[in-house]
């Protein structure tokens, strides 16, 4: 198991945790571009979007993540949800993850 998100799953590499439950895990970037910078990922190994059999745990993850919007006070101030898929989308790691930001202005920019 080389995978470092998967190791965070296993508990093996510790991480500021702020939800899980049987089908994700949500836990603070350890880099974040922003004053809130979570980071919330299938417990399974999935390597990216592209391996996605349907679009049901992107609907889960996106719960997940107005949740912990509200859990942060930035609900109503607004946030920005990104997945990044594959080397030119600017994915690094190779588990699928979905990036919650916020607490700051975002600039408009895509990249
Ligand atoms: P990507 O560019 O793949 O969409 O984003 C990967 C993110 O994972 C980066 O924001 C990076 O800071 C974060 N990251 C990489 N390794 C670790 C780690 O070991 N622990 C945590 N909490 N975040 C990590
Ligand atoms: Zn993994």
């Amino acid at each position: 198991m080389d995978c470092i998100f998967c190791q965070i799953v296993a508990g093996n590499i510790p991480s500021e945790t702020f939800y899980q439950d049987e089908q994700v895990i949500a836990f603070r970037d350890i880099n974040p571009q922003a004053p809130v910078h979570i980071l919330i990922i299938p417990k399974n190994h999935i390597a990216a979007l592209t391996q996605l059999a349907d679009s049901i745990l992107i609907a889960h993850m996106v719960d997940v993540a107005n949740q912990l919007a509200r859990d942060k006070g930035i609900f109503e101030s607004g946030y920005r949800l990104v997945i990044n898929c594959g080397q030119e989308g600017g994915q690094l790691v190779p588990h699928l993850h979905m990036h919650l930001l916020g607490g700051r202005s975002l600039s408009g920019s895509l990249g």
